[in-house]
């Protein structure tokens, strides 16, 4: 079955979530197939496969993939959170969100210069979320060798706006 017909299968979309006229893609019923979960996390990881040394994965599904993929490489994976959830030094980024801000934060020594990181979310929409990631990475002196994702947004800029960096995701839509 290729991935967009599994995505197509098991993935929910429900409208008017968070907000009206907002459709949102919830990938919880593929993590909670079996097949489901297998195929995305092999299929996103595969492109980079024996270019990064660690994982890092976006709070909170972004860990699912982080975790299960950092397993299957047989690689370490490392906690992207949400202000004021890791409780020793942290680096600190700030991104736009449709209204407001929000800050992504790193432990300084989970990643150490020079490593090679894969960053791995569920969905890129705008890009604003990843973006701080990139920036969290690259401050703790390591390189963002690719970012994974299971769905694109098309049309908000994600993948523009993370240029250079190579983006995979499963499925555009
Ligand atoms: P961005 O920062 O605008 O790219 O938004 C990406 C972040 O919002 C990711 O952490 C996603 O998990 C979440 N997100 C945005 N839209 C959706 C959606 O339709 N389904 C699930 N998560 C979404």
């Amino acid at each position: 079955e290729p991935i967009a017909d599994l995505l197509d299968r098991l993935a929910a979309v429900v409208p008017d979530y968070p907000r009206p006229g907002i459709s949102f893609k919830d990938l919880t019923p593929v993590f909670a197939d079996a097949e489901g979960l297998k195929r995305i996390v092999d299929e996103v990881i595969a492109p980079f496969a024996g270019r990064f040394d660690v994982i890092a994965g976006l709070e909170a599904r972004g860990f699912v993939l982080a975790a299960a993929g950092a397993y299957a490489a047989g690689t370490g994976m490392v906690t992207l959170r949400k202000k004021g959830k890791l409780p020793r030094e942290v680096h600190a980024e700030d991104y736009l969100l449709e209204y407001g801000t929000a800050t992504l934060e790193l432990h300084r020594d989970d990643i150490a210069p020079g490593t090679r990181v894969l960053l791995l979310d569920d969905v890129l929409a705008t890009g604003g979320t990843v973006g701080a990631a990139v920036r969290l990475v690259e401050r703790a002196g390591a390189e963002v060798v690719g970012i994974g994702v299971v769905l694109e947004l098309d049309g908000l800029g994600g993948r523009q706006k993370l240029a250079p960096h190579e983006v995979h995701a499963l499925q555009r839509v």
